[in-house]
């Protein structure tokens, strides 16, 4: 393979300095090997040599919760979804994730390991992926799909996915041993109540510090660590004492609760554009009752506090968007969301490169420097100057992943819709 050259006006290479002036990427292999002033590196013979106006080059984005499987909010829909078409609607929602310039995700429940086993194949354009597969639920809590009519429904398709709930320390050690066995790369636990669920509040706490723990113990056993949904005070607490890696969404985080993430080094994925999400969601596709839009509307203000607290006190914040909620391929909304919560752009960008590949501990990914595997992406203008332009997708100019060419888009004029193609509904 040639070696791939990318020139550009800008480069910011995910680490926080500032950015560098007329720079350009070599790329040899699937990895970097050079970055730096394009006045300074040595083209190799051969190279492909890949400009435009204006553009910024900056490492491949990085989701840390997304659902590749899942399409939206609308419960009608859902049950009218043949569980087969929802599983094949990970194409389109995984292709259009991409094209946005996110390279890597961390799916956090419902796609089966098949997607990612397929997406590695080459059978279609993917970010790479790490899966969490089941959302693990105390009876009653977050992720149990029993309704309020009596029906089970599994909110998404069920495809080699374990049913999540379960109850009690026995319980859980063999339901992570069953959803490890299943291919999960993470444990999803919910410990606290949700805006989707019938039965709870955000602010309910869900399973014990001793059920947590036993997740957190089973999970280590096999180098796996633990991700959960917790909103509530008193879910944070529980989750971090018994060590769990990551809090997402963290909502109604408190004092005490951002002083024992700093204690322990866990991660925020605050998921500020999911409550905004769920609202538009209801609003424009409909099939959510009332009282779900109420937690929504009640949740999206103290959702935003707390996470501004949580910047300005110094938690380590890695990006994360809950697509699925909201559409795929919109994921880089999020940091115009992360700035208005009081980040500069430049550490809503490291938030989304550099701290995302430390949490999923690939110090190979989220910079830019020689040896990373190439995961890149160029825009048109600097984001510096304007974060919410990486959220247009007339922007994206370029996707590498692993070195090659995903996406070529420097033909495209903002007025052309984009060539990936939408999930589709049963109809
Ligand atoms: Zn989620």
């Amino acid at each position: 393979m040639s070696a791939l050259v990318i020139v550009a006006e800008r480069l910011i290479d995910g680490t926080g300095r500032d950015p560098l002036e007329r720079a350009a990427v070599v790329i040899e292999d699937g990895r970097i090997t050079a970055v730096g002033e394009r006045s300074s590196l040595t083209i190799p013979d051969g190279a492909d040599v890949l400009e435009d106006d204006d553009l910024t080059l900056l490492p491949g984005f990085m989701d840390m919760h997304v659902h590749l499987a899942s399409s939206g909010t609308n419960l009608v829909r859902i049950l009218m979804t043949p569980a087969s078409l929802a599983l094949l609607n990970s194409i389109p929602n995984s292709a259009r994730t991409l094209a946005a310039g996110v390279t890597t995700v961390r799916d956090a429940g419902h796609t089966p390991v098949g997607v990612r086993l397929a997406a590695e194949a080459g059978y279609f354009p993917a970010p790479r992926m790490e899966l969490a597969i089941s959302l693990l639920s105390q009876t009653g809590g977050h992720g149990d799909d029993l309704m309020p009519c009596g029906a089970r429904v599994g909110l998404t398709m069920n495809v080699d996915v374990p049913h999540g709930v379960v109850d009690g320390v026995d319980g859980m050690r063999r339901k992570v041993r069953q959803v490890l066995q299943a291919g999960a790369d993470w444990i999803k636990l919910c410990t606290s109540g949700g805006v989707l669920s019938p039965g709870d509040l955000p602010d309910h706490a869900q399973f014990s510090v001793d059920e947590i723990r036993t997740a957190v113990e089973e999970a280590a056993v096999v180098g796996r660590r633990v991700m959960a949904h917790a909103m509530s005070p008193a879910g944070i607490r529980n989750s971090l004492l018994a060590g769990v890696t990551s809090i997402e969404h963290g909502c109604l985080l408190d004092e005490e609760g951002i002083a024992l993430m700093k204690e322990k080094g866990a991660y925020l994925v605050p998921t500020l554009v999911a409550p905004g999400d769920v609202i538009e969601g209801a609003m424009t596709s409909g099939g959510l009752p009332p009282e779900m839009i109420a937690k929504a509307e009640r949740i999206g203000a103290l959702h935003r506090a707390a996470v501004s607290a949580a910047i300005a006190s110094g938690v380590k914040i890695a990006m994360g968007t809950d697509a699925a909620v909201g559409p795929h391929g919109a994921n880089l909304r999020e940091l115009g969301e992360m700035v208005r919560c009081g980040m500069t752009p430049m550490q809503a960008i490291v938030a989304s490169t550099r701290v995302p590949a430390d949490l999923l501990r690939r110090p190979d990914l989220g910079t830019l420097a020689p040896g990373k595997l190439a995961d890149l992406v160029a825009v048109r203008g600097d984001p510096l100057a304007d974060i919410d332009s990486l959220a247009d997708p007339a922007h994206i100019r370029l996707v590498v992943k692993d070195g090659r060419v995903a996406y070529d888009f420097r033909n495209r004029s903002a007025a052309q819709p984009s060539s990936v193609s939408s999930p589709r509904a049963a109809s």
